[in-house]
């Protein structure tokens, strides 16, 4: 395989691209494509612009004295370079993209006509709030919709993340704590299939994490739980549906217990999408939540962001949700901006402004459009998608628990069992199938775990299909065809890659020769 000099593969090749050598190095209609800086040149540019003159520049001896050493190129240049990185990548607009607790759904097309309404993609921060009513009522609209839908007092907007949001609601439980003067409960009740960001979110907060059991059937351990708690305890960190894509039905007796220890519950709503419209955490006894925007909402995610983690709040914790937010007066919004006032307890701030107006935008443009009926429709056809996999699936592949499932469907590698093929290795071989792969390795406590997640979005026709691709696998698997998965993928424009090195020695800058 053609390498570049970082010893990355840069050209299209493979089985079927090696028996065939072109001179120009693309294949077919797939474009060969090199880093942008193997073959940008100085003297190239998509821009002209005069050369400054002006001698006295204010910047001292904080001005360049090398080369910026900016790959130049045309903009024809720069535009194809894009698409074709785009043409050897993977997205939602491709096919079905089954990464579980990702919940990867179509982005509906007026979501983003609407984020690019001027009034909203062309108004700046700092502008006086006068002039951004509309988008002040826009945040305010979005806020009711998260309270309603979750039931819960109030919900901080600003977040940028899931992560950011479980920050947001830790250290809104380290606040009130501090408020009752209880700075001594420090422990974090965490169960061992959580997702990795929320002990860290703990400790980043200066909790301490302390594991919980989960039973053979894959919910929280009760008894470990209770035996856990204690007067030094500030509260657990739990997800519902958890991440084996399974409700936790003794979830109010574990909020209930955490209330009666003097702790708080935090929920983690990345799984939202399985019980939106249908479960108001409220109910449950959740006392801080983050919810997904790019997950429940349909907003653009993968690749990076960006991202959005509003974080609903119940009564006990509302007072010390951070700045800035959104009030309606009798002159129509304001901001809060400052820790004084009705915001006095606030923890403070978590963002330079308000967060990702552009996310905002699409989530209250998707929920307006499907309504509270469309919104509990979601849920069911999500639910109702995953349990098609699972049952279509289990014959061939191991469920690793019995029953029904929420949105995801949960394998483990039994299956795979003598056959030398390792998740891994299924998982390279999902590509050559055109998918991307299923989230693999997680949750933790499932053995080689495989977590699909089809979403709601999908019709019975692309599931079938799906399907009729894993069960080919499965089947070649067992049946001891190994040359679809030794060195899988075959038909990639990568080939398999070497993960542990890309891992322990990630190559981050590029260098010339
Ligand atoms: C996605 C996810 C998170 C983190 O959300 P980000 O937006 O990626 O920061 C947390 N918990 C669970 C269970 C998740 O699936």
């Amino acid at each position: 395989m053609a390498m570049n000099n970082i010893g990355r593969p840069t050209s299209i090749d493979g089985n079927v691209g090696e028996v065939v050598q072109t001179t120009s190095g693309s294949k077919g209609l797939l474009q060969k494509t090199e880093l942008i800086f193997e073959y940008g040149s100085k003297d190239t540019t998509g821009v002209d612009i005069e050369d400054v003159t002006t001698g006295n520049s204010r910047l001292g001896n904080l001005a360049r004295k090398e080369e910026i050493n900016l790959p130049g190129l045309s903009e024809p240049e720069a535009v194809r370079h894009y698409v074709r990185l785009s043409q050897r990548n993977y997205a939602i607009d491709l096919g079905l993209f089954p990464l579980g607790s990702c919940t990867m759904k179509h982005n509906p097309r007026l979501n983003e006509a609407m984020a690019r309404l001027p009034g909203f993609s062309d108004i700046h921060p700092l502008q006086p709030v006068s002039t951004v009513q509309g988008a002040l009522e826009l945040m305010h609209e979005l806020a009711h919709w998260l309270t309603t839908l979750t039931g819960m007092k109030s919900v901080a907007l600003s977040p940028k993340a899931g992560a950011h949001g479980e920050l947001c609601g830790m250290l809104s439980i380290r606040a009130a704590l501090d408020a009752r003067g209880q700075q001594h409960r420090k422990r974090v009740l965490v169960p061992k299939s959580a997702h990795g960001t929320n002990p860290a979110t703990a400790a980043q907060c200066g909790f301490e994490v302390d594991e919980v059991a989960q039973t053979h059937d894959g919910r929280v351990d009760l008894e470990d739980f209770k035996s856990k708690l204690g007067d030094d305890v500030a509260g657990c960190m739990i997800t519902n549906p958890n991440t084996c894509g399974l409700f936790e039905p003794q979830i109010k007796e574990i909020a209930d217990l955490i209330h009666s220890a003097g702790g708080y519950f935090y929920c983690d709503g990345a799984n939202f999408n399985a019980i939106v419209g249908k479960v108001r955490p409220a109910d449950l006894g959740v006392d801080a939540m983050h919810i997904n925007l790019h997950k429940t909402f349909s907003t653009p995610h993968g690749g990076g962001g960006p991202g959005s983690g509003p974080t609903v709040l119940s009564e006990a914790l509302a007072p010390f949700a951070p700045v800035p937010y959104v009030v309606k007066t009798s002159n129509g919004f304001d901001l809060i901006e400052n820790e004084t006032g009705e915001a006095a307890q606030a923890f403070g701030r978590m963002v330079a402004f308000h967060g990702q107006m552009g996310m905002y935008v699409r989530a209250l443009s998707y929920m307006l459009s499907h309504g509270n009926d469309g919104l509990k429709q979601v849920a069911e056809d999500a639910v109702l998608n995953a349990n098609y996999i699972l049952a279509s699936l289990k014959d061939v592949m191991s469920p690793a628990f019995d029953g029904y499932c929420m949105h995801e469907a949960l394998f483990d590698d039994h299956f795979l069992e003598g056959t030398g093929v390792t998740t891994l290795d299924f998982a390279k071989a999902m590509i050559d199938e055109g998918y991307h792969p299923m989230t693999m390795y997680f949750p933790l406590v499932v053995h080689g775990a495989m977590l699909i997640e089809p979403t709601e979005t999908e019709s019975k026709a692309t599931l079938d299909t799906f399907i009729a691709s894993m069960r080919a696998l499965a089947v070649a698997a067992k049946s001891n065809d190994k040359s679809r998965f030794d060195n899988a993928p075959h038909l990639a424009p990568s080939k398999r890659l070497d993960e542990t090195q890309a891992a322990r020695k990630p190559v981050l800058k590029w260098a010339a020769e």
